[in-house]
């Protein structure tokens, strides 16, 4: 080997970045590989929010949640087929996960709603601006703080066993220096999911055939071979989840937080169809039930102030915007007329405080503030569930539930966690919570 370690993580989004940094707190000696030349996988483009239940920053605002809530949304988000017991972790940890983060300098003080939360949980920086961008600058300052060796265009190939089956190390190729092997007890395996690899996904999933995503390049799942061939089993592989709301002209996902903080989805004829903070599975299924399988975010002034992120959509040009709704469904080819009565009959519900019409939980404020916009949307391949299996310890289980001594595995290229569908908000939480624990069980199994 030209290296030696305790243990290699691979990939550098959230959870690789959660995972270095907690084993290298806990003695290990750690190597971070990324086979991208930058850092930050998918986890950076993460716009909505990291949930948690209970925390200092939902009490400062006089937020009533509880863990049980929260996990209780993600099973029944999941469609109950989450296992309990990473749920568990997930929820009870969350706290915690926040804390950890808030610890190292981030500001997650900006609480708000997402779909399938029967609170706000999602936190993110004061103003709202993207959670996921700030997550890893944190994670990324910290690692540096930490003089983490750091590898960027090398990727992780093939897990090295003894003949034992314990973990020894991990082939990587370097994109300049080629085959080189790292020497290591554990390998903690953080390399994303799969949503940018149509044809796997199509494969799994034949509706999504020919789907655009809203992922980053490397999320194409070799990481799922590269731990199947070490023995991994797979948990709910087969569920994908369609974001609903990817810009049609921009090519880039809108924030569900636009609709938490307000903005309403209606169909070309101008008129509302869908609870629009539902799950995103539910959501994305009705959009595709509309006139040309598109919906537009509508949304005022009001809406906008309340959102940095918006800013970043409009600075994209993909963004019309006039002073009345009958002006803007003009230039976007909606039924004006409809659209006008449709945000009358909306601001009267949340005058009234219940949307009789779709039963939409939360009614944060009308819509009658200076301009309004609309931002043409439509589903894109967002967030694979499935993937490795691992246990309450973030081990990885092979097909027959037996750990794989030295493997650990977190976040999006894991199984189990969100069952058939996950809910916005949970990723962040999900690569932090188990990242961690990973790095942690990962130092701790390498100096036994
Ligand atoms: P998570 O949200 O679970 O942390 P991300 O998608 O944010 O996942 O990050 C995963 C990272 O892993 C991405 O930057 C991706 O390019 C990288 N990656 C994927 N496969 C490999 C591999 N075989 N070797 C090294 N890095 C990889």
């Amino acid at each position: 080997p030209s290296d030696i370690v305790n243990v290699v993580v691979v990939g550098s989004g959230g959870a690789g970045f959660s995972a270095a940094v907690a084993a290298t707190d806990a003695g290990a000696k750690v190597i971070l590989i990324e086979k991208e030349p930058v850092i930050g996988g998918n986890a950076k483009l993460a716009a909505g929010g990291m949930n948690a239940a209970w925390t200092d920053q939902q009490k400062a605002k006089d937020i009533k949640d509880s863990v049980e809530s929260m996990y209780k949304d993600t099973m029944k988000g999941g469609r109950e087929l989450n296992d309990p017991k990473l749920v568990d972790v997930l929820t009870s940890h969350s706290k915690g996960s926040v804390d950890w983060m808030t610890g190292m300098g981030a500001d997650l003080n900006d609480v708000g709603r997402m779909g399938g939360a029967s609170a706000n949980r999602s936190h993110r920086p004061t103003g709202g601006a993207g959670v996921g961008a700030h997550v890893i600058q944190v994670l990324y300052d910290n690692a540096l703080k930490r003089d983490i060796d750091m590898r960027m265009n090398t990727r992780g190939v093939e897990v090295i066993k003894d003949d034992s089956g314990k973990v020894e190390g991990l082939l990587v190729k370097g994109k300049y220096k080629g085959y080189y092997w790292i020497k290591a007890e554990a390998v903690v395996m953080a390399t994303g999911g799969f949503g940018r690899n149509n044809e796997r996904v199509a494969k799994l999933d034949p509706k999504l055939k020919g789907f655009i995503s809203t992922n980053q390049p490397g999320a194409t799942g070799d990481g799922l071979d590269v731990a199947g061939n070490a023995g991994a089993g797979m948990t709910d592989i087969q569920y994908i989840q369609a974001h609903p709301t990817l810009s049609v002209k921009g090519g880039v996902m809108v924030t569900e937080a636009v609709r938490g903080n307000g903005a309403i989805l209606v169909n070309k004829e101008g008129k509302r169809f869908v609870n629009e903070i539902t799950t995103r599975d539910k959501a994305a299924a009705a959009i595709l039930n509309q006139t040309g399988k598109v919906a537009y975010l509508i949304f005022d002034d009001s809406v906008r102030k309340s959102l940095k992120k918006i800013d970043k959509y409009i600075q994209l040009g993909v963004v019309p915007s006039a002073e009345t709704p009958e002006k803007l469904g003009k230039i976007e080819g909606i039924d004006g007329k409809a659209l006008t009565a449709t945000i009358a009959q909306y601001n009267k519900l949340v005058a009234a405080g219940k949307d009789t019409d779709f039963e939409r939980a939360n009614l944060p404020r009308a819509l009658n503030e200076g301009h309004y916009y609309a931002i043409e949307v439509t589903p894109g391949v967002h967030h694979t569930m499935g993937g490795v299996s691992i246990d309450d310890k973030a081990e990885v289980l092979s097909e027959d539930k037996k750990v794989i001594p030295g493997l650990y595995g977190a976040g999006e290229v894991t199984g189990g966690v969100h069952g058939a569908n996950r809910l916005g908000g949970n990723a962040i939480s999900d690569i932090i919570t188990f990242g961690r624990l990973a790095g942690e069980q990962a130092a701790a199994y390498s100096k036994k």
